[in-house]
């Protein structure tokens, strides 16, 4: 197991880093959101750290990904079966999830265009995670309505394309905050600075569905920003966005 740092970034909202991928729990009275759940080999982390914050894994009632590549799809099959909680992502990622389609780049493209010192010390621990095991939900649901989710925390899917074709962030409307997957990060293993930055393009599908959807975040009433790498980000996120969209 990792050692994970589970921070409450705003009431029943804790922001749980395990150092290469982030994660989100939702928790209302006993019940639990989680959003995102790292790399395949990461289930005793996602676990471990709902009863960090003192709830049974039993009470998962959803599971949100924001996008099916393997550090936060990672464990949602098992995640899901363990504990009876349906995977929810927006429409367009369905078949993603389910391992139909792939729009990710290979760790050894990555290295190839993008060498960074400490770059082969992150794909082996990546490997240690499981990045190449497959990571797939069989039976992943569409978003079923628009708006707030009815699940713990009250997320509202906020599609924001790019990176991949069904990537969607989450907003917590009530708590001025974003959950941006890998739409926005912090920070990265092969990222020479800290804050918020988009990702490498290699890593993008569409990479000006990806600048559009910056737009979109940064249009977003929210002061928090939850990435899928990296620290989170306190201030407004349209002021930390302003800069990436030339
Ligand atoms: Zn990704
Ligand atoms: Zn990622």
């Amino acid at each position: 197991m990792s050692e994970c740092e589970t921070t409450e970034v705003a009431d029943g909202v804790f922001f749980v880093s395990s150092g290469p991928v982030n994660w989100t729990l939702l928790v209302e009275g006993d019940a639990v959101t989680v959003v995102d759940t790292g790399f395949p080999a990461q289930l005793a982390d996602v676990e471990a750290s709902v009863r960090a914050v003192g709830r049974d894994p039993r009470a998962i009632e959803a599971v949100l990904i924001t996008h099916a590549h393997v550090d936060h799809l990672g464990c949602a099959q098992q995640l899901s079966q363990n504990h009876g909680a349906p995977v929810f992502v927006h429409p367009e990622e369905l078949a993603h999830v389910r391992g139909q389609v792939r729009e990710s780049v290979t760790p050894a493209r990555v290295l190839a265009n993008v060498w960074r010192p400490g770059a082969l010390r992150w794909i082996s621990s990546i490997r240690r995670l499981g990045v190449a095991s497959p990571a797939r939900v069989d039976q992943p649901q569409p978003f079923p309505t628009p708006g707030a989710l009815d699940c713990p925390g009250r997320p509202v899917p906020v599609p924001t394309p790019g990176h991949t074709s069904g990537h969607s962030a989450f907003h917590l409307p009530q708590h001025g905050v974003v959950i941006t997957g890998d739409a926005l990060v912090t920070g990265h293993a092969i990222s020479r600075r800290t804050g918020p930055q988009s990702l490498p393009k290699l890593f993008h599908h569409d990479r000006a569905a990806a600048t559009r959807s910056l737009h979109t975040l940064a249009a977003l009433d929210a002061d928090t920003a939850l990435p899928g790498h990296g620290a989170a980000h306190h201030g407004p996120v349209a002021d930390a966005v302003a800069p990436l969209l030339g």
